[in-house]
């Protein structure tokens, strides 16, 4: 009875709660010591190369045939994929939004070949989504989840999420700075940013209250 008495109140925003993220770019930190993890990757692979400008796909950026950059990621992805490191701020809000009620999904684009090797760095960094997606069309995919908010780095991802009716976060990155911000895009910088922007989309309490509430794990 007292269930069926809150759930009255209870507006549809808060009802629904459902967020996803990008892997790449967003929970993941590619920048080691000053440089694009897979630049300094690219950089090794191929002798010589450099950085014409940034752009999302490595042949444009690099000036690479595909058939380069898919011997590249043959050999390589694994190995970043295992070590890079997730963004500073990440895994601690997304453990709040869980301990809050939130549905969490993660849509990545990469190769679902890369599965094993992904869910084994989510647990390894302590990320436990409800469920992890890989598909590039993640707007449509997005719609049928329900997802709300949803963070990406890709523009193309950002316009195609928003066309489905979904709330797209742009996560900045050289590849993306010359995209404007537009209606049903907003860009953020880091998970400082992401955290004020979700908790005020759901009109949330502020992280610190969270906290002190008891609802932030670990
Ligand atoms: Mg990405």
């Amino acid at each position: 009875m007292k269930q069926e008495k809150s759930r009255g109140i209870v507006n549809k925003k808060a009802r629904r709660r459902i967020v996803g993220f990008d892997i790449d770019g967003v929970l993941t930190d590619e920048m080691a010591d000053g440089k694009n993890i897979w630049q300094r990757e690219i950089e090794a692979y191929f002798p010589g190369i450099q950085l014409l400008e940034p752009d999302f796909a490595f042949t444009a950026a690099f000036g690479l045939s595909l058939e380069e950059v898919d011997k590249f990621m043959e050999e390589k992805a694994p190995e970043v994929f295992r070590k890079v490191k997730p963004q500073r701020g990440s895994r601690e809000f997304i453990r709040y939004l869980q301990d809050a009620g939130f549905t969490v999904y993660f849509i990545t684009a990469r190769w679902p070949r890369y599965e094993e090797i992904t869910r084994e760095w989510l647990a390894h960094h302590g990320f436990r989504p409800s469920a992890l997606w890989f598909t590039e069309d993640k707007g449509p995919l997005c719609k049928e989840l329900g997802i709300e908010i949803f963070v990406d780095d890709y523009w193309e991802n950002c316009l195609d999420i928003r066309a489905h009716g979904v709330r797209a976060l742009l996560m900045s990155a050289p590849h993306n700075l010359g995209c404007p911000e537009e209606k049903g895009i907003y860009r953020v910088e880091n998970w400082d940013e992401i955290r004020a922007h979700v908790l005020e989309y759901y009109g949330l309490s502020t992280w610190e209250s969270g906290k002190i509430s008891g609802t932030s794990a670990l």
